[in-house]
């Protein structure tokens, strides 16, 4: 499993050569982009976005011309997120639409991105919330035209934000019985015992509220007022939580595109 450091904080782009999963909000207010050291991946932010609008606010070019700079200025970017439409209950009823009516949007979403820029690295996301709403949302890919099997990877969404660890469990270890080249978003460290077999690769931020909340100590020398957005601290838990975790843990890429 490759695993990508979730963080806020922009500048860790040219201080790091750890691979670093960046959100679109943070780097669209920058003026000036760093230059990555190491490979990182774009999250497109539509939790934030769908939470604080109910719908998505940034356009469709917006988003792509963002991208584009994005590749240019930072560099070494290696997949970025679609515009997708995340399906928790409270989300569905943020935007007002049903679940159905979320996957759809984020399949057309992800046809028109590449549509527009077929040389930016889009990768489609499977939205649902019930195990079934994961196959469905596979048949809709495929009345679009989109083959699954043969992307570098495909997003698995709303998976971070739920109770039911093994509702989870399911819904991952069946997909990759499917070969999906699977990507958990914000997938929880416990869960990348059980079923990081499943996955090709993973993004966590956890070890920020972690550190917000003072459930690990702080590290020594530290003199902030918590460890949340620590440089130093993020890739001490990186190293020590969760890299022990994914030893022997092999992704499951039967079948190759
Ligand atoms: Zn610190």
């Amino acid at each position: 499993v490759e695993f990508l450091l979730g963080t806020h904080e922009v500048s860790w782009l040219r201080r790091t050569t750890v691979p670093l999963f960046v959100s679109h909000r943070r780097l669209a207010k920058r003026k000036y982009l760093p230059r990555a050291l190491g490979p990182w991946a774009l999250d497109s932010g539509g939790y934030t976005e769908l939470n604080m609008h109910g719908q998505w606010v940034t356009t469709e070019p917006e988003y792509v011309d963002a991208v584009r700079r994005y590749t240019a200025d930072i560099g070494v970017l290696q997949w970025a997120a679609p515009m997708d439409w995340m399906c928790e209950p409270w989300v569905v009823s943020k935007t007002g639409f049903s679940v159905v009516e979320h996957q759809h949007r984020t399949v057309d979403n992800y046809c028109r991105l590449r549509q527009m820029a077929p040389d930016l690295p889009f990768i489609p996301v499977l939205q649902g919330y019930e195990r079934a709403d994961y196959d469905r949302c596979i048949g809709f890919y495929e009345e679009a035209g989109v083959d699954l099997w043969r992307v570098p990877l495909v997003g698995l969404g709303t998976m971070c934000r739920r109770q039911g660890e093994k509702d989870i469990e399911r819904i991952v270890t069946d997909l990759a019985l499917l070969n999906l080249p699977l990507h958990g978003f914000g997938i929880k460290i416990r869960g990348l015992k059980q079923y990081g077999w499943a996955l090709v690769s993973a993004d966590s931020m956890a070890w920020s509220l972690r550190a917000r909340r003072h459930e690990a100590p702080m590290l020594p020398g530290c003199t902030h007022k918590t460890c949340a957005n620590c440089f130093d601290y993020a890739h001490h838990w990186r190293l020590h939580d969760v890299l022990p975790t994914l030893v022997n843990q092999q992704p499951r890429m039967l079948r190759a595109g």
